[in-house]
């Protein structure tokens, strides 16, 4: 593994500074899946190994690159704020991003100056902005993935999701459900090669998207997994299961899944509260819940669930987090697994959760209720010694 002996200065973040004079202040850290270039306090820069941007953190304000070359921001403002930045506004900050790198360069040497050189200074804010264009081409958008899966190689199996009825849900509204043919997946995850190039580097694992991809049979599924580790070597796998579509699936089913290299799914229970799941059109309860946990844990598979704080609103609040927590309590999980709390967003005019929840005369929490509920949850969740984390949907990046 490299790690920037060669270049004029290759510090990780931390180390004292020990640049020549002229040079002072310049950190750099040039890993197999990345360069990072900190020109100084204020400012750093990340490219992958094509040397697009990947991330730019400049005096409070991080700006993140999408695979599309969306350009969004994140900074702190009472409280997290967040954007998607317009076209002329993104190509400034490229421009800027590229600019910062350019000055580098002239006083950069050995490993540090061939990849400025070779991979990074080739950009432009054009070149970049019609990465979206190759996007598209391989790509159905990327609806939503957990946080700790950002960084990995997306691969459709499916499109869409088999059910699409839950009343709260929009990620798959605007494609029908539609599994991928052997031929057109490996073409698919041929262009993903394609588009990520040397940058496939920085990610880590292969998600098989979009939702239910992993409750497909064996028959389907298998050449398809072999066709993702036949493109992407040596990567382990995750994917969304949902339950309803998961259960069906024997033990076998799963074991086989995790010979063949899966190693966590992620599964939106939503919560532990049976009345408040069909309220919300999701198919399943707490006991069949544990029922599939359980399987899954006896195929040695890591399980991921994600619980929405804030669904059913005020009235709902107490008997969603305990019936939730209660259902948590029961299930056998282990410090492989991970439990994650995400905020709930009504989409007024999107789905139909508003609306249902106006008729059932339910009181939408405020974000910092939601928020309060969310640690107060954590805190218990963590007594119970699970791994707890917070999931944003309005984080999403891919
Ligand atoms: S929440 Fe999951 S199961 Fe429900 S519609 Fe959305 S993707 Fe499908």
């Amino acid at each position: 593994m490299s790690s920037g002996r060669d270049a004029f200065v290759a510090h990780t973040s931390g180390s004292q500074d020990r640049s020549p004079a002229g040079n002072r202040g310049l950190l750099v850290n040039l890993t197999p899946g990345a360069t990072v270039i900190s020109p100084n306090r204020q400012h750093s820069l990340t490219f992958d190994r094509e040397g697009r941007l990947h991330l730019y953190f400049r005096q409070g304000l991080t700006y993140k690159r999408s695979l599309s070359s969306e350009l969004h921001l994140r900074f702190q403002d009472g409280g997290r704020q967040r954007r998607q930045l317009p076209s002329d506004e993104a190509r400034s900050i490229f421009l800027e991003a590229y600019a910062l790198a350019g000055e580098v360069r002239a006083r950069a040497v050995g490993e540090l100056e061939v990849r400025l050189c070779e991979e990074i200074l080739r950009w432009t804010p054009e070149s970049l902005a019609a990465e979206r264009r190759r996007f598209l081409s391989c790509y159905r958008p990327i609806s939503i993935l957990p946080p700790d899966q950002y960084l990995s190689i997306v691969l459709q199996a499916t499109e869409g999701c088999s059910w699409n009825r839950c009343t709260f849900c929009s990620f798959y509204m605007d494609r029908p459900f539609k599994t991928k043919s052997p031929v057109e997946f490996r073409e698919h995850a041929s262009g993903v090669k394609d588009l990520l190039g040397a940058g496939a580097a920085l990610r880590r694992g292969i998600f098989l998207a979009d939702g239910n991809a992993l409750a497909l049979s064996l028959r389907r599924l298998e050449p398809l997994i072999g066709a993702a580790k036949e493109i992407f070597p040596d990567r382990p796998l995750f994917g969304f299961i949902d339950l309803f579509s998961g259960d069906r699936r024997p033990l076998e089913h799963w074991k086989r899944l995790v010979d063949l290299g899966l190693r966590r799914v992620y599964i939106g229970m939503e919560t532990g509260l049976d009345e408040l799941l069909a309220f919300v059109n999701k198919p399943g309860s707490a006991i069949e819940l544990r029922n599939f946990v359980e399987e899954l844990k006896g195929a040695s598979l890591s399980v991921c669930l994600i619980l929405m704080v804030g669904l059913g609103g005020r009235e709902y609040r107490s008997a969603h987090a305990r019936a939730s927590l209660e259902v948590l309590k029961k299930l056998p999980l282990d410090d492989s697994d991970l439990i994650y709390l995400s905020p709930f967003v009504e989409q007024p005019g999107s789905t139909d959760y508003s609306e249902r929840r106006t008729k059932a005369d339910l009181t939408p929490m405020t974000e910092e209720e939601t928020e309060a509920e969310l640690q107060r949850m954590a805190q218990i969740i963590r007594r119970l010694d699970l791994k707890v984390s917070r999931y944003d949907i309005r984080e999403f990046i891919y």
